[in-house]
């Protein structure tokens, strides 16, 4: 028997575990949470259109049919590459080969005082507190009368015009401007400033220009302020700082960037500038080829010599070349000995009704691009509970603008302060 452990059990991990069935390897799967998590719908359960349990499900019950594997919930803290031995905080264990798919965190670029006043959305923490952040800003706005006060409570600032920072803008713009808008009494939710901060000449950089064009005046017809070429300075209390203003806000969200997991404190390697493993052609380290780097942690070159980004297609691609090239290096498999990243396509979604697919020579958007998207996104959440959850909750709120998950989990009521009376 041939030991593989694997550590992380995200779109990498799993599909290196789901390559590996034969009974000639006996696999160990390692992950700090329980399940696994459908990231790219985490905006989604921040801006209450979905549950947690709707996109994420535990990973026993995804590998249940897995014989000849075992789940353990733990959290890798070493690597003894010479002994073939891995540390986790509960027990050591010996492999013979291994599997590093520990995704990214978020990235404060040096600032990282800037994480006490602005929120990230990474897992389902964030994404619950984030939601309970935006539903509080208007509960309190509703209780109070200074113009002012209401004014920073109903604004929204977004940092970072990728895919998470435009789907977050669109989807609290919708929340303000369509959802909420016949339920409160004092407060018109209309008002609420959603602002999105790019610090690039246009949003969605990793876009042809006529999408990113396009998703501006998507977003700005929601009623999004949409400001490139802004370079976020500070960020304190309430308060972000540009080279161009200085804008006072309840809710500040931080979209802007990402680093690998801390694998180099770990293991001997070289990264790039965000931490990512510089791997070889056949994604293992290049002192150990019984140990692979995949996924958001690891830094592979496309055709043309530029990173692949931290893309779910690209983590799940990875994991499955990987478990092929065990197989080839165990049962003389014959397979490819290079990584290639065969693009399926870039999506993103502004609002409800709104979405693009790039495919490189053609895009589909608007309307048909939001039900190509929702499709794929279903098409591609583990678990037919989860699919059938999805499902139902989009149609619902498609059909009634309602949005099903707005609940504020944490009780604590804050006093107003007298200024805001
Ligand atoms: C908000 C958001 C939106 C996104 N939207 C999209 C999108 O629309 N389309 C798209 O393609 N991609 C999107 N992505 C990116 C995509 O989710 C990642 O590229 C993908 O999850 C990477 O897969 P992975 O397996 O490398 O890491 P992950 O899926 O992050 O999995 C890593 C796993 O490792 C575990 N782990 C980490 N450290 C340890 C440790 N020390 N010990 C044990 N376990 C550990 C974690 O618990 C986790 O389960 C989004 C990401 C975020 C955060």
């Amino acid at each position: 028997m041939h030991k593989i452990i694997i550590i992380g059990a995200g779109f990498a991990g799993l599909q290196v575990a789901k390559g590996l069935t034969s009974s000639l390897f006996d696999l160990i799967i390692i992950d700090k949470h329980n399940y696994h998590l459908f990231q790219p719908l985490l905006y989604q359960v921040a801006t209450a259109g979905l549950s947690p349990a709707d996109i994420a499900l535990p990973i026993r019950n995804i590998l249940r049919s897995q014989k000849n594997l075992k789940v353990i919930m733990d959290e890798l803290i070493g690597i003894n590459p010479q002994l073939n031995q891995i540390t986790t905080r509960n027990n050591t264990y010996f492999y013979d080969f291994l599997i590093l798919a520990t995704g990214s965190e978020l990235s404060y670029f040096g600032h990282e005082q800037w994480k006490n006043f602005s929120y990230g959305l990474k897992n389902i923490e964030d994404a619950t507190f984030l939601r309970g952040k935006i539903l509080k800003a208007f509960e309190k706005a509703e209780r109070i009368k200074n113009k002012k006060a209401i004014e920073k409570l109903m604004k929204f600032v977004i940092i970072g015009g990728g895919p998470t920072g435009v789907e977050m803008a669109g989807a609290i713009a919708e929340l303000s401007k369509k959802v909420l808008t016949k339920e409160f009494a004092t407060i018109d939710t209309k008002a609420a400033q959603i602002i999105l901060f790019e610090a690039g000449a246009n949003i969605l950089p990793t876009a042809s220009h006529s999408l990113s064009i396009y998703a501006k005046n998507s977003l700005e017809k929601l009623g999004v302020k949409v400001q490139c070429n802004t370079v976020v300075q500070n960020i304190s209390e309430s308060l972000v700082e540009t080279n161009t203003e200085t804008i006072e806000a309840e809710t500040i969200i931080w979209c802007a960037g990402v680093k690998a997991s801390p694998l180099k404190s770990w293991i001997n390697v070289k990264t790039d500038k965000i931490g990512r493993v510089f791997v070889n052609e056949d994604l293992s380290i290049p002192t150990y080829s019984n140990i692979f780097v995949i996924g958001d942690a690891s830094h592979v070159k496309d055709k043309n010599g530029k990173p692949l980004p931290g893309l779910a297609p690209v983590a799940k691609q990875e994991g499955s070349f990987v478990a092929e090239v065990i197989k080839r290096n165990i049962l003389n498999y014959k397979s490819q000995n290079k990584f290639y990243y065969s693009n399926k396509g870039y999506f993103a979604t502004i609002g409800r009704s709104e979405a693009f697919a790039d495919f490189g020579r053609f895009t589909i958007k608007g309307r048909i691009g939001w039900i190509f998207w929702s499709v794929i996104h279903i098409y591609f959440l583990i678990g037919f509970r989860n699919r059938l959850m999805v499902f139902t909750n989009w149609v619902w709120s498609y059909l009634t603008f309602g949005k099903g998950a707005r609940l504020i989990t944490d009780h604590k009521i804050e006093k107003n302060s007298s200024i805001d009376i």
